[in-house]
């Protein structure tokens, strides 16, 4: 599968990716920071991430999947919202 889902729910046609805040960039996420060394090869790593996701995410829309994107930062902060977040996008997508 493209990008390699953390979780794939064939009965809701539904994946699920767990990303890291800085390695996949979480906008407006303090732990999506940039280091100082070097900046130009991170940079350069990070939009290769960045572009790399939209493109798994597109292949697997594209055959029919929801894609939904767990942030590393909302599982540890808001773990009980997100659930019912995703409880109600999996109900949404079998009905
Ligand atoms: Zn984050």
């Amino acid at each position: 599968m493209p990008g390699k889902p953390d979780i794939v729910m064939p009965k809701f046609k539904t994946v699920i990716f767990v990303h890291g805040c800085f390695w996949h960039r979480h906008s407006a996420c303090k732990k999506c920071t940039t280091p100082d060394t070097n900046r130009e090869f991170w940079l350069e790593k990070f939009n290769k991430n960045i572009q790399n996701d939209l493109k798994n995410r597109q292949m697997l829309e594209k055959k029919g999947w929801n894609v939904i994107i767990l942030w590393e930062c909302e599982i540890e902060n808001d773990f009980d919202r997100l659930m019912n977040d995703l409880i109600a996008k999996l109900m949404m997508s079998v009905s």
